[in-house]
C-alpha cells in the first residue's frame, strides 16, 4: 500500500464528530509503536483519538483506526463495556461505524483493512 499524501483530515474529523455528537481531536503520533491507536475521553467530554504513524499510512487505515476507537468510545458511552473489550458486539459497532465513512468519504472494504491491521500486531 503507497502512502498517500492527501490524507482527507477535516473530512474525517467531520464524519468523526458527527458520529460521536460531541467535537474530538485526532492526533497522528509516534507515541504509538505497538498499537494501532489509542483514545482518552475526559470527564469534560474532551476526546483525543491518538493515530499510529507507524501503523496507519494511508487514509483507509487512519479511516479504519479511527473506526476502531469510536467502537470503543460508543460502547463505552452507551452500554459501559471496557474499552480492552473486542467482542461480537463491538465488531459489530464498528462495522456500523465503518459503513457510515464508507458512505461519507466514498471508501471501500474497510472492514478488510482494520481486520488486516489487526492481524499484523
Ligand atoms: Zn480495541
Amino acid at each position: 500500500m503507497s502512502f498517500n499524501p492527501k490524507i482527507r483530515w477535516k473530512k474525517i474529523k467531520k464524519v468523526t464528530e458527527e458520529i460521536l455528537g460531541k467535537p474530538a481531536k485526532i492526533h497522528l503520533s509516534t507515541a504509538l509503536i505497538k498499537l494501532i491507536a489509542f483514545c482518552d475521553v475526559e470527564e469534560t467530554g474532551e476526546t483525543n483519538i491518538l493515530i499510529s504513524a507507524y501503523k496507519c499510512k494511508s487514509e483507509e487505515q487512519i479511516v479504519a483506526a479511527v473506526s476502531h476507537e469510536l467502537a470503543h468510545i460508543k460502547l463505552s458511552e452507551i452500554k459501559h463495556l471496557a474499552y480492552n473489550l473486542h467482542t461480537t458486539e463491538f465488531y459489530s459497532e464498528q462495522s456500523e461505524i465503518l459503513k457510515v465513512f464508507e458512505e461519507k468519504m466514498n471508501l471501500k472494504n474497510l472492514n478488510q483493512v482494520i481486520t488486516e491491521m489487526e492481524n499484523q500486531n
